[in-house]
């Protein structure tokens, strides 16, 4: 007993670590099941081979007993030998059943792996932006790599310990009873002790698992963010390298100790089931060899009855330890579930439409906006804080309108955080409208096809986003079936052939992670490239404001034209020259549109335009262009 309670006083100090305790519920299971059902054939012949294993392994004890009944009796030699030779074949069966229902269990789990891996990509892809602007990336990851082959674990493990280990136990004790039901009874008094102890060792386990994996996560995510180009480089400029590293140890060191208390606790906890079940077969010796010299008993019973508890005491012990890792994998399913459970907030219709042919509108009516609280697209593991901030929906655009007509350019203009960058994520429906409608082509966006919607709107950001992959590549991203002559007619256009061509491998260049080893100017007009490929009818542009030198502006600005050329075009504006030229410009203030015209009627109308015109545009230096 003083192992266990060694056991009980190192698991009692885990208690003290703090954790998130959710309780393992029905429905999670139910949901389990839900995964395993596409997999039930191999699950029955899984369970089948479970059932004839366990039948072998009562087989044996049983002729070994009646090995030791003929002998005593002075049998002939033939029945031993046959005896032994059936025992024989039972071990190689055995051996061959072991390996199948091994990798039985194997192809279960893995792919178990697979349909859960696949679930979880497809759902987090479909999550909105605002999603991936909160969630750490390395907490994201480590739910698609460790949990889910946590899950899996879980899978597996109550497959081939759950359900072979009772089949034996169930089978090992009737066959034990017609031997000696006193005998059996007996050891039978012995089980509480492994049962309770192994309940409560669950739960304590499941919360250890929790709080490493929620640890594990946290130094994936500072790997992920510090390894990253720009946060090295944050780190050598303004970091202090020894503290990161301290840090970073300090949550190693105690995943480490997790892991030593974990394996602590679970040997000390096997090392007391061992040693009651050694206590169990010396009973066996006594009281059975008590009972054969009186003559109640035969000494082959005595043998079998023996070779039958230390079978059983093995599921038993194994039963009692996969509670134990089942209870803490499920965690890793909950984990993995709880990502499948955030609802995307934008999502498609199932009779989604598809925007008209020819050059579309662009409406905002009425449109009312507050970006969304955290706790709505984002998880607090995810974000690696206790609770997500509720806040938020404040308004931040109160009634917009407008209207641009096919084909017509309208400038947004306004001061930092008025809301327009704001306005552009709507179209694309990055977010849904909280009042009001957003129409593209005189159709409500929420009803379009997320794939229409995709071909139709296009954008063009300051900080054009590039995959560490070819040139080629990031291109045919806009149109995948893009030929190679429509790739340099892109180029040429976006004035980025000449460089795509100086390139050592040219478009089958590798652009660095993060475009890297291009220029702001070029990696916009790779955009703009993009944009062209994609031909949309519709372009919300961010216009750069100053991190272009004047050759690349000049550049941007002319593959820009282009570009917008028949398009409807919503332009953050801050270029004089862009202003100028659109066709209606719109002054964007705290969320509302204040004035409304073209450049002659707001200049004519000394207002808030005129007054922006002043300061903003009247600088030469904060318009190269003009
Ligand atoms: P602009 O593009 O005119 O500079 P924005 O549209 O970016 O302005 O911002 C409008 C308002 O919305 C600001 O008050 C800003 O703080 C807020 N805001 C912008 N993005 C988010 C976001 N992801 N979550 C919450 N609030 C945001």
């Amino acid at each position: 007993m003083s192992m266990e309670t060694t056991a009980w006083t190192q698991l009692r100090d885990v208690m003290y670590a703090e954790q998130e305790r959710r309780p393992l519920t029905r429905a999670t299971l139910r949901r389990i099941g839900a995964f395993a059902r596409p997999h039930r054939p191999r699950i029955v012949r899984f369970v089948l081979l479970g059932v004839v294993t366990a039948l072998l392994a009562v087989a044996t004890p049983v002729l070994a007993g009646r090995v030791v009944d003929a002998i005593v009796s002075g049998d002939d030699e033939g029945t031993v030998v046959r005896l032994a030779l059936l025992i024989a074949l039972i071990a190689v069966a055995e051996a061959v059943l072991g390996i199948l229902s091994r990798r039985l269990s194997a192809t279960l789990g893995e792919g178990l792996i697979l349909d859960l891996r696949t679930a979880v990509f497809d759902h987090v892809q479909r999550m909105p932006v605002a999603f991936f602007t909160r969630t750490r990336t390395g907490a994201l990851v480590s739910r698609l790599n460790n949990d889910v082959i946590g899950a899996q674990r879980a899978f597996s493990n109550t497959l081939s310990g759950v359900v072979s280990n009772l089949v034996t136990l169930v089978l090992t004790l009737a066959v034990m009873l017609t031997l000696s039901w006193q005998i059996t009874l007996l050891s039978l008094a012995l089980l509480p002790v492994f049962v309770f102890p192994a309940r409560r060792m669950g739960r304590r386990m499941a919360g250890m698992q929790r709080e490493a994996a929620a640890l594990n996560a946290a130094m994936g995510t500072r790997m992920t963010e510090r390894f990253s180009a720009p946060g090295a480089t944050l780190i050598k400029l303004f970091g202090r390298p020894e503290d990161e590293s301290a840090e970073f140890a300090d949550r190693a060191r105690r995943v480490a100790g997790i892991g030593v208390r974990t394996a602590t606790a679970q040997a000390a906890f096997i090392t007391a089931l061992t040693l009651v079940s050694a206590l169990a077969l010396a009973l066996v010796y006594g009281l059975g060899g008590f009972l054969a010299l009186r003559g109640s008993l035969d000494a082959g019973a005595v043998v079998a009855l023996a070779m039958l508890l230390t079978r059983m005491y093995a599921p038993l012990t194994a039963l009692a330890g996969a509670r134990v890792e089942v209870m803490s994998a499920l965690v890793s399913f909950e984990r993995v579930f709880e990502v499948l459970d955030l609802r995307p907030l934008v999502a498609e219709r199932p009779d989604a439409r598809t925007v008209p042919d020819g050059p579309v509108s662009v409406e905002f009516d009425d449109v009312r906006f507050g970006y969304p609280s955290a706790d709505k697209v984002s998880l607090a593991s995810l974000e690696e804080v206790a609770t997500l901030d509720t806040r938020g929906g404040e308004e931040v655009l109160h009634g917009l309108s407008f209207r641009a007509e096919p084909g017509q350019t309208v400038a947004l203009v306004g001061s930092s955080g008025a809301g327009k960058s704001t306005v552009a994520a709507l179209l694309p429906r990055l977010y849904d409208t909280d009042g009001g409608t957003v129409r593209v082509g005189g159709v409500d966006v929420r009803d379009l096809s997320a794939r229409s919607l995709r071909d139709t709107v296009g954008m063009v950001t300051q900080d054009g986003h590039l995959f560490h992959d070819t040139v080629r590549a990031n291109l045919l991203l806009a149109r995948p079936d893009a030929a190679e002559d429509e790739l340099w007619a892109a180029l040429d256009r976006a004035r980025l052939a000449d460089l795509v061509r100086s390139l050592p491998d040219g478009l089958d260049t590798v652009v660095g992670e993060r475009g890297y080893r291009l220029s702001g100017g070029e990696r916009q007009r790779m955009t703009i490239a993009r944009l062209l490929l994609a031909r949309q009818r519709v372009v919300i542009l961010d216009e750069a404001t100053a991190h272009l030198d004047n050759t690349s502006e000049a550049a941007v600005q002319e593959a820009l034209t282009e570009a917008l050329e028949g398009r409807t075009a919503l332009v953050i504006a801050h270029r004089l020259s862009t202003v100028r030229a659109a066709d209606q410009i719109l002054v964007v203030e705290a969320g509302r549109i204040v004035e409304r015209g073209t450049h002659d009627e707001l200049v004519a109308a000394d207002g808030r335009y005129a007054q922006l015109h002043r300061t903003r545009f009247e600088r030469p230096a904060m318009d190269k262009a003009a």
